[in-house]
């Protein structure tokens, strides 16, 4: 199958910035991906290459097989973009924007009309149908852009760090919404520094740093590559053979505290526990801890993604 989005081997420099080293991309139609990396990192340029808004040195990005300057109007036709930064319209209701935007692309007058009926109440802008951008708050800006980004029902939808500034509430409503989008069968390509943002809502994430992708794969393929996901056991009996029945185990034992590191702890778990109620153990308190894309990330590269 043609994939949504193909990018092989994208350069771009800023006068003595290089930004993009040679990026290499598959998103398949219909995916959740993740585009994850500290600030600076090539994520927007990546996506401002394949919407059009910067020009790559040299590459090539295609959208469902066409390419993303020979074929632009297909391209473009194909994307929604929520940009990072605000749109700046300050002289129109935000449903004229809207209709406005539909009109770009071409959209018929009844059939815009419901789309952005039906986006300003999903997103919960209905009552500030007829408010000016400069009167809403942050978050609202925020939904609004996304509204924007859908208008044309494209099958891509494009956000760049979507939940930037925003606060917890909106960020988890705006991950429900997210959720639906791709269930119902949108390709998502996020750009992100929110480590439980890609963990929870993509299904592939790449890691990019330094205008290079470090690494690719779906959230747990990647945490499960760390393999110092942990399980801390505390328990009461001390003068039990602990090394004799945990042979198959990495553990550490000091003060009634067992800790394991373990490759996956779904499975381990019940094993550990089934050895320790054999050799007699009580067992007081369990806790697991997995290896997040933050220590993905910080094992990768040697530092935390916000650093
Ligand atoms: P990210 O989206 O991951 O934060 P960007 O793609 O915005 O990263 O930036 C990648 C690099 O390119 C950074 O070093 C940034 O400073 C530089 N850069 C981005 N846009 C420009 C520009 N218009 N002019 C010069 N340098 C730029």
């Amino acid at each position: 199958m043609t994939p949504a989005i193909s990018i092989q081997n994208l350069k771009k420099s800023y006068d003595d910035t290089v930004a993009l080293k040679g990026i290499n991309l598959t998103i398949g139609d219909g995916e959740f991906f993740g585009l994850l990396g500290p600030n600076g990192a090539g994520k927007t340029t990546t996506i401002n290459i394949l919407t059009g808004l910067v020009r790559k040195n040299e590459g090539s990005a295609e959208v469902f097989g066409k390419d993303t300057v020979s074929d632009y109007r297909f391209t473009r036709s194909q994307m929604g973009i929520s940009a990072q930064e605000f749109t700046q319209d300050w002289f129109f209701p935000l449903d004229k924007l809207l209709f406005f935007q539909a009109g770009y692309y071409g959209i018929p007058k009844n059939e815009a009309k419901e789309k952005v009926d039906e986006l300003l109440l999903r997103l919960g802008l209905e009552e500030k149908r007829s408010s000016r951008l400069r009167q809403l708050s942050g978050g609202m800006k925020r939904r609004f852009q996304i509204a924007k980004a859908l208008v044309h029902d494209p099958k891509i939808l494009i956000l760049d760090e979507p939940t930037a500034g925003v606060d917890v509430e909106l960020r988890h409503e705006l991950w429900q919404y997210f959720s639906e989008l791709h269930k119902a069968g949108k390709t998502i390509l996020l750009t992100t520094h929110y480590i439980e943002e890609a963990e929870k809502l993509c299904d592939k994430v790449a890691i990019i740093d330094k205008g290079n992708v470090i690494k690719e794969g779906t959230p747990k393929e990647l945490t499960g590559q760390l393999g110092h996901a942990g399980i801390t056991i505390n328990i009461s009996d001390t003068d039990v053979d602990l090394n004799a029945s945990l042979t198959d185990f990495t553990f550490t034992y000091a003060e009634g505290r067992l800790h394991f590191t373990v490759q996956d702890p779904e499975e381990a778990l019940p094993i550990i526990i089934n050895k320790l109620t054999q050799i007699g153990c009580h067992i007081q308190r369990v806790e697991t801890t997995k290896s997040s894309l933050e220590d993905v990330f910080l094992s990768l590269t040697g530092k935390g993604i916000n650093e």
